[in-house]
């Protein structure tokens, strides 16, 4: 995918469906982070040696990649908690919950890009793309991501009336609990 935010799109859904298993930031800063040797390439080093997608554009290159990112966003993770508590998408800091989600995260750029670039070589260290498409999926995929949006927007949606409706119930069985505690606490003289 030639722009890189077209990737949070199909990571956004992934994210929210998958939101009890596995950490919703590091899954969307993994769906956009392989392409920094792009960057790198296009912008920092004109004469960088390697292809565009290159190691990080593997799966073995993910993998690793997965790994450091789990490493580096574990720690800074607990500033994300207020913001994520005002979205309603709260989660529990865990190290293999942040690993899985860049995995997935990275895992999912692979595959968006592997089927438009020729250079990609998912299975490296064997030099072949077999995901590589040879008829023009560009439009496609662009759509495919733009309608991922969409579909995400529709899931937070659920996911918001889920957890408010679940914080409903909660409040009103608490005023329920309350209430019928105090007037079974109340004097029987004043129950004429
Ligand atoms: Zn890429």
């Amino acid at each position: 995918m030639p722009l890189t935010p077209f990737h949070l799109g199909p990571a956004l859904v992934l994210a929210l469906v998958l939101l009890w298993f596995m950490d919703l930031p590091a899954l969307l800063l993994g769906s956009i982070v392989p392409d920094i040797e792009a960057a790198a390439a296009m912008m920092w080093f004109p004469n960088w040696p390697f292809p565009m997608h290159g190691f990080l554009h593997s799966f073995v290159g993910g993998t690793l990649l997965s790994l450091v990112l789990a490493v580096v966003i574990f720690p800074i993770r607990k500033h994300l908690e207020i913001p994520l508590r005002f979205l309603k998408l709260d989660q529990k800091r865990s190290f293999p919950r942040i690993f899985a989600g860049a995995l997935i995260g990275v895992y999912s750029h692979i595959l968006l890009d592997a089927p438009l670039y020729a250079d990609i070589k998912p299975f490296w260290p064997l030099g072949l793309n077999p995901l590589l498409s040879e008829g023009s999926v560009r439009g496609l995929m662009y759509g495919f991501c733009e309608i991922s949006f969409v579909v995400a927007f529709v899931i937070y949606g659920i996911i918001l009336c889920l957890k408010l409706g679940i914080l409903r119930a909660r409040l009103f069985l608490f005023h329920n609990l309350c209430g019928s505690s105090v007037v079974e606490s109340q004097p029987i003289s004043r129950k004429k």
